[in-house]
C-alpha cells in the first residue's frame, strides 16, 4: 500500500524586544541569573494589569506581511488555561478566535546536499500568525525541579502552516526559509540553540488517490532542524507500520514527544481539544486595533526578503549556492558587498570573499567572527588595483591577514612583497636583462616573437616575481626596438 504523508508545522518564535509582552520586565535571553527579570505582572499576581508591548505588535505585523498574510485590523487576546509550574498565572495570554494575521503563503526552495537548488519556488500556505506570551523554564535536577521565570511573559509569535508539506525535507527547507525571514525582518534572532525558534510538527498518512485527511500525530517541542527532520522521518515510518498492522490510520489525534537522545517518539496523550483549555476573552486587555494606514506603512517599509536577495545575487552572476551563503550570513554578506561596491565585479568579489577568504578561514580553523574587516579587505583590493601586488600575490597576503589579523600594508612591507612599478628601477632591470640575454634579443630581432617571453621570465626570476609584468612588457618592447 502506498501512503502520502501530510505535514503541517506550528512555529513558535521569540520576538526581539527590550521588554516583555505585557509588562516592562526585561526580555533578555542572555540573562543567566534566575528570576531577576520578573515583576508582579509577569508573575501573574492578582490585581495586576497587563499592557500590550507596541514593539512586539509592530514586529509581528512585519513578519505577518513578510508571510503574505492579511493583517487583521481588529484582533484580540484570549486566556488559554492549563496548570503547569512554568506558568505562574495558570493561563497563557494568546489569541484564539481573532489572530493578528491570517491566510498567507511562503515560497521556498528545496536544496540538494551539494547546495544546488533541486526544486525552486515551492509554496506552503500559512493559516495564521498570533501573539502570545512564553512560559518560564523548568530545570529538573537531582529529584528536584527549579523554576526560572525570566522567560515567563516574553513575547512569542505562533505561526501555523497549512498541511501543505509532504516530506521531512520540505518541512526543513520551509522552516529554514522561515528562519531567514524572521532574521531579515528583524522580528526574532531565531537562535535555535537558545530556543528562540521551536517547532511542533503534525503528520498524518493517507492512501494514494484519496483526499481525506486522517487523524494526525503531533510531535511537540522540536528545537532544531535536525530534530524536526529526524522526528518526522521516525513518525512517518511508525505510522506506516501501524497502518500495516492495524489496517487503518490513527483512530484519533495523538500527541507525541521527541526523545532526541533515543531518536524516537513517545506517546504523551490523546490530543486535548480546544475545550480543554477553556479559552475565554482576556478581560484586562483592550482589543488590538491596527489601522489600515499603519499596516500599509509597514508593508511599504518591509526590507528585502531572503529569496529576493538570493535572486538578486543570482542575477549578478553568482551561483545559487553562493547566493544562499550570502543570504544566510550577514557578516559574509557585509564583506562581499563592500568588495563588490569597490570592484563592481561580482565574480571577483565572490572569488576573494566566498572562495579565498572562506577557504583560508576554514584551513585556519577560524570562523567568520575572525574574518578580516571590510576595511582591511578593501585595502587589499586597493593594493591589487594600484599594482602594489599582483592578484596572485594577494592570496598570500590574504592568508597572512587571516593568520595574524594585521592589515595588508603591514604584511606587504614586512614580507617585502611590493611589486616594482617604478619606471627608472624597471628600466635598469630591463637593461641588465638585455645584456644577460643577448641570444634571445638576437632571435627576437630576427622575428622570433616568443623570445621576448624568455627575457620577461629572466626579469621575473631576478626580481622574485615582484616586477610589475605589464610595465616590464612595455619597457622591454621599447628598449629592444630602439
Ligand atoms: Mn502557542
Amino acid at each position: 500500500m502506498k501512503y502520502i504523508p501530510t505535514i503541517g508545522l506550528e512555529i513558535h518564535a521569540e520576538l526581539k524586544t527590550r521588554t516583555k509582552m505585557f509588562c516592562d520586565s526585561r526580555n533578555d535571553p542572555d540573562e543567566d541569573r534566575p528570576n531577576v527579570n520578573i515583576c508582579p505582572v509577569c508573575m501573574g499576581h492578582p490585581g495586576t494589569l497587563p499592557v500590550t508591548n507596541k514593539t512586539a505588535v509592530e514586529k509581528a505585523t512585519k513578519m505577518s506581511l513578510a508571510l503574505n498574510c492579511t493583517v487583521n485590523e481588529n484582533s484580540h487576546f484570549d486566556r488559554k488555561h492549563y496548570f503547569y509550574p512554568d506558568l505562574p498565572s495558570g493561563f497563557q495570554i494568546s489569541q484564539f478566535e481573532f489572530p493578528l494575521a491570517s491566510k498567507g503563503k511562503v515560497e521556498y526552495d528545496l536544496v540538494a546536499a551539494d547546495g544546488t537548488i533541486s526544486e525552486a519556488g515551492k509554496v506552503c500556505g500559512i493559516t495564521r500568525l498570533h501573539l502570545e506570551n512564553d512560559a518560564g523554564k523548568l530545570t529538573h535536577r537531582a529529584g528536584k525541579t527549579l523554576c526560572d521565570y525570566n522567560r515567563a511573559g516574553t513575547p512569542l509569535m505562533e505561526i501555523v502552516t497549512e498541511p501543505d508539506l509532504r516530506t521531512s525535507e520540505e518541512a526543513v527547507a520551509f522552516a529554514e526559509e522561515l528562519r531567514r525571514m524572521l532574521i531579515a525582518v528583524g522580528a526574532s534572532e531565531a537562535d535555535m540553540f537558545k530556543g528562540m525558534m521551536r517547532f511542533d510538527a503534525s503528520i498524518s498518512l493517507r492512501e494514494v488517490g484519496t483526499e481525506k485527511l486522517n487523524p494526525r500525530s503531533e510531535i511537540k517541542n522540536l528545537n532544531s532542524f535536525k530534530a524536526l527532520e529526524k522526528a518526522l522521518q521516525y513518525e512517518e515510518k511508525r505510522l506506516r507500520s501501524e497502518w500495516e498492522s492495524t489496517g487503518g490510520p490513527l483512530a484519533g489525534n495523538i500527541t507525541v514527544g521527541w526523545l532526541d537522545d533515543e531518536g524516537k517518539t513517545r506517546i504523551l496523550r490523546n490530543k486535548e481539544n480546544a475545550d480543554d483549555y477553556r479559552y475565554f476573552p482576556e478581560p484586562d486587555i483592550p482589543p488590538l486595533v491596527i489601522s489600515a494606514e499603519v499596516i500599509a506603512a509597514a508593508k511599504a517599509n518591509l526590507p528585502p526578503l531572503p529569496r529576493m536577495q538570493k535572486q538578486h545575487y543570482v542575477d549578478m552572476g553568482l551561483t545559487p549556492s553562493e547566493a544562499q551563503l550570502l543570504t544566510d550570513d550577514t557578516l559574509l554578506c557585509e564583506r562581499f558587498t563592500a568588495v563588490y561596491k569597490k570592484s563592481k565585479d561580482a565574480k571577483r568579489a565572490s572569488s576573494l570573499v566566498l572562495t579565498q577568504m572562506r577557504g583560508f578561514l576554514n584551513t585556519a580553523g577560524k570562523s567568520m567572527a575572525d574574518a578580516p574587516s571590510s576595511a582591511h579587505l578593501l585595502a587589499l583590493v586597493s593594493k591589487i588595483e594600484d599594482g602594489t601586488i599582483s592578484a596572485n600575490a594577494s592570496k598570500e597576503v590574504l592568508e597572512a591577514m587571516i593568520e595574524s589579523g594585521k592589515d595588508p600594508e603591514s604584511i606587504i612591507s614586512e614580507k617585502g612583497m611590493a611589486q616594482i612599478s617604478d619606471d627608472s628601477e624597471l628600466e635598469e632591470i630591463v637593461q641588465k636583462a638585455l645584456a644577460a640575454n643577448a641570444d634571445a634579443v638576437e632571435s627576437f630581432k630576427k622575428g622570433k616573437a616568443s623570445a621576448l617571453g624568455a627575457i620577461v621570465g629572466w626579469i621575473m626570476k631576478e626580481t622574485k616575481g615582484q616586477a610589475n609584468p605589464g610595465k616590464v612588457q612595455s619597457i622591454l618592447q621599447k628598449a629592444i626596438q630602439s
